[in-house]
Order: structure tokens, then sequence, then C-alpha cells
């Protein structure tokens, strides 16, 4: 069963995909209307560009039906409404093909069906996708073309040159808040915001289909040391590594931050009660294994972690599972930092490992640095 925030994702990637079927055929009739060679050979390209508009819309479809889309939408029934109602201008639009040999007409309903686009959270879609932004760009890079072109060339679509203009900020100014709001800028992983986005989706298909999730915290060892020693610019880079290692270790489904600082935090869907622990000691091994290849430093992590089973009405991620990670972290640092510890929060049977000295325990002890 869906959930209520699924199904408006679902309608507004469905709608923008109506949107882009109807903008096909739209710059299609233009392109017939046009008595212009240069200006029907453009609307016959913009024509092409919406068909693979609508492929990325379906991709975007499938990957919200997997959970793998964050909720990204603050005001989500209010992104609909406007999408239902350029839908509505360009189906009443395209009833009345009279109009399309007026090239002022026709780029006034081309602005409608590219504007609708430029709300920031459809570039964050395609952030998310990681695919579909630089084609959407283009597009609309060239349609700001036509406009300013048809705009500055004539008195009477003076106007367009204004829309044109207008088009181009929005565009800038929503490239840039889609990188802000959701990326820290520094390793270009999520910050807390992206984080708290990304897992609800993933926290609401565990709740339905009562999987247990968990949560780790991994904090970089002696980090001040780094910056006193050895500069900054070098503990930034030392972010960029140990980012980019637990990156190539979490698995796809899981999701990671940057928590703030020398902070990381991983959630992870579980099979079953063990996976939390072969996480900890993939990424605590890889991070001690391959750092000083990468920076010249040997760099340890610990973890603190928590595994349990989100409540029916846990809409986000709950705090508690947070402070006791967060608790656990703090053991592992004051047990002799380079390991993990993970408490299990009640409700799941763990299985335990032969050879391990006590549950969620790292296995052996690194020593303090
Ligand atoms: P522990 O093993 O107990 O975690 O010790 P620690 O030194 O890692 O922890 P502490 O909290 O004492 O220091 C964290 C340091 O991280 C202090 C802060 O200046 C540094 N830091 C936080 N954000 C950044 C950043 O963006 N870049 C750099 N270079 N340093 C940062
Ligand atoms: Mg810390
Ligand atoms: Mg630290």
């Amino acid at each position: 069963m869906a959930s209520p925030d699924t199904d408006m994702m679902t309608e507004i990637l469905g709608t923008c995909r109506e949107i882009d079927v109807m903008a096909n055929s739209a710059y299609g009739c233009f392109a017939d209307a046009c008595a212009n060679d240069g200006l029907k050979a453009e609307w016959q390209r913009l024509a092409s560009e919406e068909m693979v508009h609508v492929k990325i819309w379906e991709m975007a479809l499938s990957a919200s039906a997997k959970g793998a889309l964050p909720d990204l939408f603050d005001d989500a029934p209010d992104v609909l409404s406007r999408l239902k109602r350029v839908k509505k201008n360009i189906r009443g639009a395209l009833d009345d093909p009279s109009d399309f040999s007026d090239a002022g007409a026709a780029l006034s309903l081309g602005y409608q069906m590219e504007s609708f686009m430029l709300d920031v959270s459809f570039m964050q879609v395609f952030d998310f996708l990681g695919f579909g932004g630089d084609d959407y760009e283009r597009h609309v890079r060239r349609f700001i073309g036509l406009l300013k072109k048809y705009g500055g060339s004539s008195r009477q679509y003076s106007h367009l040159e204004t829309l044109g203009d207008t088009l181009e900020n929005l565009l800038r100014q929503n490239m840039r808040l889609a990188d802000e709001s959701f990326k820290d800028p520094l390793t270009g992983l999520l910050n807390r915001r992206g984080f708290a986005r990304m897992i609800r989706p993933l926290a609401g298909l565990a709740r339905r289909q009562a999987t247990p999730v968990g949560l780790l915290i991994c904090d970089i060892d002696r980090f001040k040391r780094v910056n006193d020693e050895h500069g900054h610019d070098k503990g930034d880079e030392v972010l960029r590594v140990v980012s980019g290692i637990l990156q190539g270790e979490i698995r796809a489904s899981d999701v990671l931050c940057r928590h703030g600082g020398e902070e990381f935090l991983i959630f992870s869907l579980l099979d079953d009660g063990d996976s939390l622990e072969t996480a900890c000691s993939r990424v605590n091994c890889a991070v001690r294994e391959k750092s000083e290849d990468k920076c010249g430093l040997r760099i340890t992590i610990s973890l603190g972690g928590a595994v349990g089973m989100l409540g029916v009405s846990d809409a986000d991620l709950p705090a508690p599972m947070l402070a006791i990670a967060d608790e656990k972290l703090i053991e592992a640092k004051s047990e002799g930092r380079d390991c993990w510890r993970i408490s299990q929060m009640e409700g799941i049977k763990h299985v335990k490992r032969p050879g391990y000295r006590a549950d969620f325990e790292t296995p052996c002890s690194h020593g303090q640095l």
C-alpha cells in the first residue's frame, strides 16, 4: 500500500509527464504552422527534446515507486495544483490551434510549458536521480534564446524578451538553491535537511513492511589534531576523503549524510539484525586501510549505532534512535576509538555471530591513536 506522500509524488511526476507529452504535441503544432524555416527547425528540436523529458519522468516515477526519491516538495498540494493549471492552459490552447502561426502566441504558450519546471524541487528530483538536469537546462536555455531573439527583433513581441530574462534568472537561482539546500558543499554529501527528506519515504517503507532500520553515527577520531598539526585545508581534504570512502562502502539503498563537523550518519533498511554490524565492520576497516593512500594520513573512525523498528506514528527517524546511536558513539570513543558499539532497540531479534566478545561489540579493538 502506498503512503499519501508517495501518492502525491506519483501524481506530481505523472502530471509532469503529461505536460511534456502535451508540450511535444504543442511544439509539433507550432512547427507545422510556422512559415519561418529557422523557427520551424527550432520548434521541431524542442518537440523531440520533450520526448526525452517524458522518458526522464518515467524513470523518476519508477525511482519514486522504489523509495529512491526523497520527499522533496515543501508544499506538494500547491505544486500539484499549479501543474494542473498549466496542464489545463496547454490543453485549452491546443484545442484552438489557429493561433500557432503567430510566433508571439506560440512563444507565450511555450513560456508556460517551460516555466512550470522552474521549481527548485524539480531540479532536486534530477539531482537525486543523477540525470535529467542537463537535458532540462539545455532545453530551457534553447527556449530562452528564442524568447530573446524574437522579443529583441520586434516591437510587437518586446514583452517576450522580458520573459526570457525572467526565465533565465529563475533558472540560475533555482540551480543554485537546488545545490545548496540539500547538499553539504565541502563533501557533496547530503546535509541534515537532505538526509531527513531522503529517509522519509524509506522510513515509510520500513514501517509498512515491518523492516528493522539501522542508524550509524561515524565520527573521525582525533580530527582536531589533523587541523592542529596539518592545517585546516588538510582537515577539509580528510573530510572529503572519508566521505568518499564511506560512499564507496555503503549499499545503494543506504543513505549517507554529513551530520556536521567530522560526523556522518548512515541510515539502512535491514534485512536481518546482523547487517548493521557488518556495515560497521566494513566502513571502519575501509577508512583505516584506505585513508593513508588517499590523503597521506592514517585516519580512523569510531561508530555508534542503533537498530530498531519504527513505530506506526514515526513520520521521520525517531529522535531516541539518534540519541542511542550517540550514546554508543561516546562508548566507542571512551573504550579506545577505532571501533564500534551498537545498541539494539526493543522488538528486534539479533542473530549472534560466533567469535564475538559480546553482542554488537567490535571484534577487535585497534587501540588509541
Ligand atoms: P574525538 O576522537 O573525540 O572525536 O576527537 P576529535 O578531535 O575528532 O573531536 P573534536 O570534537 O574535539 O574536534 C572536532 C574538530 O572538527 C573541531 C573542528 O574544528 C573540526 N571541524 C569541524 N568542521 C570542520 C570543517 O569543515 N573543516 C575542518 N578542517 N575542520 C572542521
Ligand atoms: Mg565529533
Ligand atoms: Mg571526532
